[in-house]
């Protein structure tokens, strides 16, 4: 597959169910690229494999990392915490690699203000209807609507974040949101990275 010269950094952040985790793994299949592994104080779920999925572990672990500074940025998102690891990600990015990130916008934050000499690109990513995001969600977390109604409590504080980003994609179809990505990933796009009034306009249609 395709190979990048310039190592960056490429967050994905969205709504939880918009499909930013498939998309990660999706990207992160394309040559010199990797995935930089969070850790988190969430259960995993039946699929998820430690190391791989995340780094599953404690509150009172996370807290002994937090004060060891091992986190480039760090947040409780759904009442859990997460957190990517500062010395893997500079150590790859230094490699020559791209690091890609699946983070919330208060990590997207903390690493834009570091204002790191890596490129940055931040990408946020739609659902195509509040409908299809819930079906989703029920798809994803096995029928359980407990935590289906935990994440869409958070749906409009999230999608509020969308004017922070680079680039803005819906993801309805999956092949053509990959490939509207990996154009501006790999440069092909540099200007006018999204039709701005009509996001603005799916936007005000998911708020309904
Ligand atoms: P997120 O990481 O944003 O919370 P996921 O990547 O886990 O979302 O995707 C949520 C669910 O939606 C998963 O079951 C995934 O397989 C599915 N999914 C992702 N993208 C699409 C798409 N374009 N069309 C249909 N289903 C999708
Ligand atoms: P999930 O539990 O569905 O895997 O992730 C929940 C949310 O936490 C998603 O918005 C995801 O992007 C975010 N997240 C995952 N890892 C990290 C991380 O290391 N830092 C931050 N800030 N958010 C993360």
């Amino acid at each position: 597959m395709t190979s990048f010269k310039k190592s960056g950094m490429y967050i994905l952040s969205s709504p939880s169910g918009a499909g930013k985790t498939t998309l990660v793994k999706k990207i992160s299949k394309n040559k010199n690229f990797s995935v930089s592994i969070s850790h988190t104080t969430r259960l995993p779920r039946p699929n998820e494999k430690n190391g791989k999925d995340y780094f599953f572990t404690s509150k009172n672990n996370f807290k002994k990392l937090i004060k060891k500074g091992e986190f480039l940025e760090h947040a409780k998102v759904f009442s859990n915490y997460y957190g990517s690891s500062k010395k893997k990600v500079i150590s790859n990015l230094n490699k020559g690699k791209n690091v890609i990130f699946d983070i919330d916008w208060q990590g997207t934050r903390q690493i834009r203000n570091k204002r790191l000499k890596y490129k940055l690109l931040t990408i946020y990513i739609l659902p195509p209807s509040k409908k299809e995001l819930i079906n989703r969600l029920i798809k994803r977390e096995k029928k359980n609507m407990k935590t289906v109604k935990k994440r869409m409590k958070e749906f409009k504080k999230d999608l509020s974040k969308w004017k922070e980003y680079d680039l803005v994609v819906i993801n309805d179809d999956l092949k053509k949101c990959y490939a509207r990505i990996m154009k501006v990933i790999k440069n092909k796009q540099k200007e006018n990275l999204y039709d701005y009034e009509y996001i603005k306009n799916h936007v005000k249609r998911l708020n309904i």
